[in-house]
């Protein structure tokens, strides 16, 4: 029976350089009037919008000097291109990437009709509640539109109505249940679908001010006004979005007077905020990020291919090179000394303000087998190899894989499930395992309560273990048992933090745990419980390996070597150094505050390496190969895998019980 659920790497082959993008900081260099902000400390951020302004046509107006105020703005500032790379042209997609600095993939937000609610947390408004607490900033989104900026909860949207009429082009509602919107086939009857809800459905609870649908620029200008006088007092961070040009590009085309009108409407009304900001005392301790969520498309009278927009802002110790739209949120998020790199999901984008772009970006998990790379980076063993690496840190492999697979990071370090999971996916083959990290089998031990009665495995039968449903080790201790006619009552563990499944120990809620260092560790120096089995005795290693873009490796072989390297020598570093080595991972996150002490014995458990395991290589392609013979793209619950006829093995996976 071939049970190998897997292992495998292609081979290696390595290399990198440094991937120096290009900065270009600048333009429109003079002085006058507008002071630059942001030098020192700063206290309040306005993220202005202006929707639909196609950049090239903006800077004719400015080049006409009819836009004093931007012009003065940017003359103290800096003003930078800004692409976009993913999700429409449009403005859903579009302030969405803004206001959470993640793709479509991460928000499910693909355009003005394929959407659902941003996860609740995932917008610059709730980071920012989360960094500094609710009571100390306060959250303003004030918007001119309603439709595609709206925090509707579920409903239905008409997938076959006109969104403007004919002719006049003017706005239908065709986003309302009982819209009167025409049909694109006239007298048809419309279609509706179900929709989980718009956008901001999550977030509008964590506003202090959601005011939306304001219309056109006099309105929202002058709400504008009365929230800079009404929160002069306290630090906030503001969204005022003007719908201007967009609406009358829409009805009078990019090329026309209307459309310069509606982006010189937004100039004034600029002017107005720098003087209100000024005259309340607070310009000084304000940056302004000007944004546009959309260009428009050349002499036309809609935006569907227009990925051209830019970034203004007073922020002098702001942005320093061009960037993508989803960068904005980062950039905000640095500059308001936001850890980015420990955000989960990982951000897509990263902060243009930082002063050099890193070389390499590595995605880890909050796991202790993951902790070679926490210490390779507190230790500067990148930096001594003459490389920058950006070490991203989340929660598990499930935000991991696809941050790594969508190219934002060079390398990714991942568990069995995901790496399998990571290979499964990667069809054109992007992605290839250059490395087994080790992680050992020890780390995975079955905890029995102080007073479970729990001797041996045999008296687990009948009883409550819980684990994570959905992790490898999970399914194959399982298998395992069935093998040995041993059956428990699984109960799920609420996510990774330690205190919760130590909780769950406690309560009584199971009689035995499985679960990794350094929990175990942590049952053992706190008397609650004591080891009756360890997945070693399995017989397998329960790696975690080391991905990587096959591009890059290729490409840049040197600094690949270099990589793996330092994560040898962080690994030696550890087995030399356990309590030095336990702190540095100790203050890294949530689920790893065990004791240090209780780290430092977790530590023992482990077994780091660097190794370049033939065999493993060959299971893992072997197991990716028949998934996808037997066209699977996701691990199934349990299957019978029978290859060509023949019978190879029964493959389980608790997905869920
Ligand atoms: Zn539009």
């Amino acid at each position: 029976m071939h049970n190998g659920f897997i292992k495998t790497l292609p081979l290696l082959t390595m290399a990198l350089t440094v991937l120096l993008v290009g900065a270009g900081i600048f333009v429109y260099k003079n002085s006058s009037g507008i002071k630059g902000v942001g030098e020192g400390e700063f206290q309040n951020v306005i993220l202005l919008g202006w929707d639909g302004v196609q950049r090239k046509h903006l800077h004719e107006l400015l080049d006409a000097g009819k836009l004093p105020n931007l012009e003065k703005f940017i003359a103290a500032g800096t003003m930078n291109d800004i692409s976009i790379t993913s999700g429409a042209t449009d403005t859903k997609a579009g302030w969405t990437e803004i206001l959470t600095g993640y793709s479509p993939d991460v928000t499910g937000v693909y355009s003005n009709f394929d959407y659902k609610p941003i996860a609740e947390g995932y917008t610059v408004f709730e980071r920012l509640e989360e960094h500094f607490g609710k009571d100390d900033i306060a959250t303003l989104f004030v918007s001119g539109k309603g439709n595609n900026v709206s925090a509707r909860g579920p409903h239905k949207s008409c997938t076959n109505c006109l969104t403007r009429y004919r002719g006049s082009r003017e706005k239908v509602d065709y986003w309302h249940e009982n819209t009167s919107a025409p049909t694109s086939i006239p007298g048809e009857e419309r279609v509706f679908e179900p929709m989980e809800g718009e956008p901001y459905y999550h977030t509008k609870n964590a506003l202090d001010v959601y005011e939306t649908d304001l219309g056109s620029a006099e309105n929202v200008g002058a709400k504008v006004l009365e929230y800079i006088e009404e929160y002069k007092q306290e630090r906030f961070f503001a969204f005022f979005h003007f719908e201007e040009p967009d609406e009358p590009g829409h009805i009078y085309g990019e090329n026309s007077r209307e459309y310069s009108e509606g982006i010189i409407t937004d100039d004034y009304w600029l002017g107005q905020i720098v003087e209100k900001l000024k005259k309340t005392g607070i310009y000084d301790k304000t940056l302004i990020y000007l944004v546009s969520d959309h260009g428009f498309d050349e002499g036309k009278k809609w935006h569907l291919n227009a990925p051209e927009v830019f970034l203004a802002t007073n922020d002098i110790a702001g942005p320093k090179r061009d960037g993508d739209r989803e960068d904005i949120t980062p950039t905000i998020l640095h500059r308001y000394g936001v850890d980015i790199n420990s955000l989960t999901p990982p951000l897509y984008g990263i902060s243009l303000a930082q002063e050099e772009l890193p070389d390499v970006t590595l995605v880890i998990r909050e796991f202790l087998s993951d902790g070679p790379a926490m210490v390779a980076d507190e230790l500067s063993y990148y930096a001594q190899e003459g490389l920058g690496v950006r070490t991203v840190i989340v929660e598990k492999g499930e935000y991991a894989s696809p941050f790594f697979l969508s190219g934002r990071a060079q390398f990714a370090i991942l568990g069995n499930k995901w790496s399998l999971l990571s290979q499964l996916t990667d069809t054109e083959g992007k992605a290839e395992i250059i490395a087994d990290l080790g992680g050992g089998g020890k780390r995975w031990r079955v905890m029995a309560g102080a007073s479970s009665g729990i001797s041996a495995l045999e008296d687990l039968e009948g009883k409550r273990v819980a684990s994570w449903h959905d992790s490898y080790g999970f399914a194959k201790f399982r298998s395992y048992l069935k093998e040995k006619h041993i059956s428990i009552i699984p109960v799920p563990l609420p996510g990774m933090s330690p205190d919760a499944a130590v909780a769950t120990l406690v309560s009584g809620n199971a009689d035995a745990l499985l679960v990794w260092e350094p929990i175990p560790s942590l049952i053992e120096e706190s008397s609650i419980g004591y080891e009756v089995f360890r997945m070693e005795e399995i017989g397998d290693e329960m790696s975690v390996y080391l991905h990587a873009q096959a591009d890059f490796t290729k490409e840049h072989p040197a600094e690949t070597q270099a990589i793996l390297r330092a994560l040898a020598r962080a690994g030696r570093f550890i087995r030399d150094n356990p309590l030095e080595a336990a702190h540095i991972i100790h203050s890294k996150r949530e689920t790893l505050r065990a004791s240090s002490s209780a780290i430092a014995s977790a530590l023992t458990n482990m077994d780091f390496a660097v190794r370049f395991d033939e065999e493993e290589r060959k299971e893992i392609d072997y197991t990716v190969d028949i998934f996808r013979q037997m066209d699977l793209h996701d691990l199934p619950d349990e299957a019978f895998i029978e290859l060509n006829g023949e019978y190879i093995g029964q493959y389980e996976y608790a997905q869920s019980l």
